[in-house]
C-alpha cells in the first residue's frame, strides 16, 4: 500500500502535526487523485477536537477536496488520467436501501461513509483519512467531476460549504420574492449569501461580526443586521420566510425562530458542540417549522458544481501553506477569516 504524507491530529488536544499515512491500492472502480488544494471546514475542528465525540485518531480532517486524476482502477468509466475533479464529504455509503436508490445517499439508512474519521466500507479495517494529504483514492461514485481550471482554489470549498447551503435553499425552494436571512457569515453561511442571492431572493445577514458589514454587501445581501443588538433583531420579528442557521458555536435557536413569519422555516445546517434551546412556544407561532440538512446527494453536488460554473460563482478564500493549519484553526474560531482558508497542497 503507497505511503502518503499528511497532516492530521494525534488526539484530541495535540496541534495538527505532519504523519504518514497509507492509502489503499487501487479497487476496479477507484480514481487516486492528487490533492491540489484542500478546504478547511469547521467540522475538521470539531472533529479534530472530538468536539462531537466519535473521533478516532488520528484523525487526517479536510473534505473539500479539487485534484487531478493519478490513475484509474481497471473498470472506471467516468474519469481519465489528468482530469480535474472533486471529493466531498462523502466517499462511500451502503449503495441498495432506499435514499441510497433514491439519490439521497448522503442519509443512507446504515450511514454514510465520511471522507475521514470513519471506517472504509471495502472490509479491510482501514480508516478514511481526508484532504490534508497528498492524495487520496475513491471509488469513482463519489467522484465529482470539475467543469474549468480557473480558480481551483476557489472551487474546493464548493465541496462542502457550497453543496450544505445549496441544498437546503434548493429544498426550501428559495426564489425571487422570499426574504432570506442568513444567520453566522462564515465559510457556509457566506456561500448561502451567493446562493440565495443566484436565486433571486432578498437577503440579510446577520451575524455577531461588524466588520462584515461591508463585506457582506460585496457578497450581494442586501440587508446587514448585527446579531449582539436586540433591538435590531426584534424590528425584523416575523418578517422572513427562510433563516439559514450556519452558525459553529453553542446559541439560543429561539431568537432566530421569532424572525419567521408564517410558515416560516428555519434550515439548521451549523452544528455546535452543544443541543440548542429552543421554545415551543416560538415554535407554533405563525407554524414555523425547523430543517436541519446534511451536506447534499452526489447528484445535487454536481448540479451545484454545475451551477457555479455557469454563474461564476466561486468561495471568498484565503490560500494557507499546510504548516499555517493551526494558526487558521484559531483564527476561524475568533472569526477572523474572510470566509474560507483553502490550503495549497503543494506546501506539503
Ligand atoms: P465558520 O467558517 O467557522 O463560520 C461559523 C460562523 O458562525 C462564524 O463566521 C460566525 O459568524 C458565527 N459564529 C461563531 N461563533 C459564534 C457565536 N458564539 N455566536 C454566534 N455566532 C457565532 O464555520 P463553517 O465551516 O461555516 O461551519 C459552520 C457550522 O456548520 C459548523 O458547526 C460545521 O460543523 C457545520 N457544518 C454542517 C454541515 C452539514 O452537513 N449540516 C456541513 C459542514 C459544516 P459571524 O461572524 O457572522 O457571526
Ligand atoms: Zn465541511
Ligand atoms: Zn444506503
Amino acid at each position: 500500500m503507497p505511503t502518503v504524507k499528511a497532516y492530521g491530529a494525534p488526539d484530541s488536544k495535540s496541534p495538527i502535526a505532519p504523519i504518514s499515512i497509507q492509502r489503499r491500492e487501487l479497487h476496479p472502480h477507484d480514481v487516486q487523485v492528487e490533492i491540489l488544494y484542500c478546504g478547511v471546514c469547521h467540522s475538521d475542528i470539531h472533529t479534530a477536537r472530538n468536539e462531537w465525540g466519535g473521533a478516532v485518531y488520528p484523525v487526517v480532517p479536510g473534505h473539500e477536496i479539487v485534484g487531478k486524476v493519478k490513475a484509474v482502477g481497471t473498470a472506471v468509466t467516468r474519469f481519465t488520467v489528468g482530469q480535474t475533479v472533486g471529493v466531498g464529504v462523502m466517499v462511500d455509503s451502503c449503495r441498495s436501501c432506499s435514499n441510497c436508490k433514491t439519490d439521497y445517499e448522503q442519509y443512507c439508512e446504515e450511514g454514510m461513509t465520511g471522507t475521514y474519521n470513519a471506517l472504509e466500507r471495502d472490509g479491510s479495517g482501514m480508516r478514511t483519512m481526508g484532504g490534508y494529504s497528498a492524495e487520496i483514492v475513491t471509488d469513482e461514485n463519489y467522484v465529482l467531476r470539475i467543469n474549468g481550471h480557473e480558480n481551483l482554489a476557489g472551487i474546493a470549498p464548493l465541496l462542502c460549504a457550497g453543496i450544505t447551503t445549496y441544498s437546503p435553499l434548493r429544498f426550501a425552494n428559495v426564489k425571487a420574492g422570499m426574504k432570506v436571512a442568513v444567520v453566522g457569515l462564515g465559510g457556509l453561511g457566506h456561500m448561502a449569501v451567493k446562493f440565495a442571492v443566484a436565486f433571486g431572493a432578498e437577503v440579510t445577514v446577520i451575524s455577531t461580526s461588524s466588520s462584515k458589514v461591508q463585506e457582506a454587501s460585496r457578497l450581494g445581501a442586501h440587508h446587514f443586521v448585527l446579531a449582539k443588538d436586540p433591538t435590531a433583531l426584534e424590528s425584523h420579528a416575523s418578517s422572513f420566510d427562510i433563516v439559514l442557521d450556519a452558525i459553529s458555536a453553542d446559541h439560543d435557536y429561539t431568537q432566530y425562530l421569532n424572525l419567521l413569519g408564517l410558515n416560516g422555516k428555519l434550515l439548521v445546517v451549523g452544528l455546535p458542540e452543544h443541543q440548542p434551546k429552543l421554545s415551543p412556544f416560538a415554535l407554533i407561532k405563525n407554524r414555523r417549522s425547523i430543517v436541519g440538512s446534511m451536506i447534499g446527494s452526489i447528484k445535487e453536488t454536481q448540479e451545484m458544481l454545475d451551477f457555479c460554473h455557469e454563474h461564476n460563482i466561486f468561495a471568498e478564500i484565503e490560500t494557507i501553506a499546510i504548516s499555517q493549519i493551526n494558526e487558521a484553526y484559531e483564527r476561524m474560531i475568533k472569526g477572523d477569516i474572510k470566509y474560507r482558508f483553502v490550503i495549497d497542497m503543494s506546501t506539503l
